[in-house]
């Protein structure tokens, strides 16, 4: 018996402020999507591990981050063209309906601003900056966080990590993502399970199966006409293979890919069928903290694995 996974990177416009050319319609949707995922997982109880960038927990800044080490230009976003975008830098309210939401989510961390980790200019005093700055705002609202998630999955400073007494983070997936995933999955029936381990520092890598918005465009509506939404499909697979088999399967998305009701149906229709299999089998739904442990028991407490995967080895630095 498996176990399926839910996570969401929080992160409204911080997800998207580096970028020259803004993806409009994803900048526009942070908001209604993070409301409607948490409705959406309220009505099926299914409780997600939700990675929240630390600045939407501030009340106001004026965009200095004087003290932040960041490279200049970082935040020039949020001081000109957002200055007056208060709904795309801060999140108070939304973060709020998170943890007080009737579903037990697991509130884990996203950054303070969304600095990618894996990127070469990226070094360990800006990566402990991020941790640091994200762990005082958190304290300041009375939570903590056990979990990690790297913007755009990008690894790195994963010892910085442990210092800062991270346990846990989301790996990249063994899998290929988008019409190659379905074609991996429906016809070469390959496995969407992932093995969750500890690293050579300790964490809990627990990798990505499957994004759920990896199939995207024209090719979408094209499959959609022909069958069900192609990715409905494969979550299914995928929760299926969980319900049979022992392994996780770690679905992840942004609140900000729910742009259109036919996202929103997308979701329905997953969380649905979670529901209705959990219901008639031994299923379980756990977060990335209910995975670290469990991992952790069954090694016993100083059981380092030895296992490494490629992409880890690769994306070192
Ligand atoms: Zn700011
Ligand atoms: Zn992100």
């Amino acid at each position: 018996m498996g176990s399926v996974v839910l996570s969401l990177d929080a992160e409204l416009g911080w997800g998207f402020h580096d970028l020259e050319r803004l993806p409009i319609e994803r900048v526009e949707s942070g908001r209604r999507g993070w409301t409607v995922m948490l409705e959406l997982l309220e009505e099926f109880d299914v409780p997600a591990t939700w990675a929240v960038v630390g600045h939407l927990m501030l009340e106001s800044c004026d965009g200095t981050h004087a003290q932040h080490p960041a490279p200049d230009g970082w935040f020039e976003r949020e001081r000109g063209e957002w200055q007056d975008r208060k709904d795309l830098r801060f999140g108070c309210d939304l973060v709020t309906a998170l943890l007080e939401s009737d579903v037990d989510h697991e509130f884990a961390s996203h950054t303070f601003s969304h600095v990618l980790f894996g990127h070469p200019e990226t070094d360990r005093e800006l990566a402990a900056a991020e941790l640091e700055r994200s762990i005082e705002i958190a304290t300041e609202w009375g939570c903590s966080f056990e979990s990690f998630i790297y913007p755009r999955n990008a690894v790195g400073h994963r010892d910085v990590l442990a210092e800062y007494g991270v346990s846990a983070y989301r790996g990249w997936t063994p899998n290929r993502e988008g019409a190659r995933a379905v074609f991996d999955s429906m016809v070469r029936d390959q496995s969407l399970l992932v093995d969750p381990y500890i690293d050579d520092y300790g964490l809990v890598n627990v990798p990505a199966s499957l994004f759920l918005f990896g199939f995207e465009g024209t090719a979408r509506t094209l499959a959609e006409s022909i069958w069900t939404d192609p990715m409905v499909a494969l979550a299914r697979r995928g929760i299926d293979e969980a319900v049979t088999h022992d392994g996780t399967f770690h679905m992840w998305l942004h609140p900000n890919n729910l742009t259109t009701e036919r996202d929103d149906k997308r979701m329905r229709a997953i969380l649905s069928y979670l529901e209705r299999r959990r219901s008639e089998s031994d299923l379980v739904v756990e977060t990335m903290a209910d995975v670290t442990r469990r991992v952790r028991q069954s090694r016993g407490v100083d059981g380092v694995s030895t296992r490494l995967n490629t992409e880890a080895k690769a994306s070192w630095n």
